[in-house]
């Protein structure tokens, strides 16, 4: 294997997810709104990252967190024990919103409005962190190529969103250009080939008759850890590649039934899920791995 690989953790909670909040078909219109009604139990988020940082310093892997950055507000102290671990801590929105809409692809805010909340982002995890955030991370992976120009506008060296597979494509982009190892996007876009210093890291793909992300989150828990990890090694021969997972993908406590139209979205997931993470990680022991900011090209 040539490549190396980056080990990467998104930090968000149940509600965060679309179904739930910020996006057209949500049942809060935003965070916000859903902190002003929801009088239950909120915190699923802090017990599997407690989890995750363990799991992390057994396999004495230095991992790259994208955080959405109100968990600074609602989940005290959960940060700074990231930091504390040696992680590098980047950005994975403001409340996880939605920038494109998940059918048409079309902007859902201006670019001066989504600058405007990632700086505010960018700024609340570095100044929690005391350290830079270059990176970032869009919600539920839906990215236009003009997001990237903002990021770059914004002082982020690095995106890492684009998932090229043959079961779902969140950008609006058609990506023939781009595989599973970092690349320089086009100005406005996300399609490889321009020699401009912003990195785009996508994620790795299992190819057989069909390309399937191999990737934390719906697909391994859905299909498993042999498919995720045959399709790591894959990509690693294709150069350096990127694993992602969420630790409420390996949460035990069940989650409130709310934005019940995806009743089975949560169906697999705790010990079963932490099992096949494990097994992921202890078969790619010998690989080298970075974190996303020791990436040669972001020295
Ligand atoms: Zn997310």
């Amino acid at each position: 294997m040539r490549g190396s690989l980056s080990v990467t953790v998104d930090i968000e909670d149940w509600y965060h997810i679309p179904s739930v909040c910020s996006s057209p078909y949500s049942v809060y219109r935003s965070v916000n709104e859903f902190f002003q009604k929801w009088e239950g139990r909120y915190d699923f988020l802090t017990e599997p990252t407690k989890k995750v940082l363990d799991i992390l310093d057994e396999f004495k892997v230095t991992a790259t967190f994208f955080v959405v950055a109100d968990t600074v507000k609602h989940y005290p102290g959960l940060v700074e024990s990231i930091v504390e671990r040696g992680h590098e801590l980047a950005c994975h929105g403001l409340h996880h919103a939605c920038k494109i809409d998940p059918n048409t692809k079309e902007r859902l805010m201006s670019a001066e409005e989504f600058e405007q909340r990632t700086l505010l982002a960018k700024r609340i995890l570095e100044k929690t962190s005391g350290e830079r955030v270059i990176g970032y991370r869009a919600p539920s992976a839906f990215v236009g190529g003009w997001m990237l120009d903002s990021l770059e506008s914004i002082g982020f060296k690095y995106d890492s969103s684009v998932s090229v597979n043959s079961l779902y494509n969140k950008t609006d982009s058609s990506l023939k250009t781009v595989s599973s190892f970092p690349y320089h996007p086009l100005k406005s876009g996300l399609e490889a080939g321009d020699d401009r210093s912003f990195v785009e890291f996508p994620w790795a793909y299992y190819q057989n008759v069909l390309r399937i992300p191999a990737s934390g989150g719906p697909i391994l828990r859905f299909l498993g850890a042999p498919l995720v990890l045959n399709g790591l090694i894959q990509s690693l021969k294709r150069g350096h590649t990127i694993f992602y997972f969420h630790p409420l993908d390996i949460s035990c406590t069940k989650f409130p039934s709310i934005g019940n139209n995806r009743p089975f979205y949560w169906c697999i997931k705790g010990n079963l899920v932490e099992g096949r993470i494990r097994y992921i990680l202890k078969n790619l022991n010998n690989v080298e791995k970075m974190c996303l900011r020791d990436y040669p090209e972001m020295l």
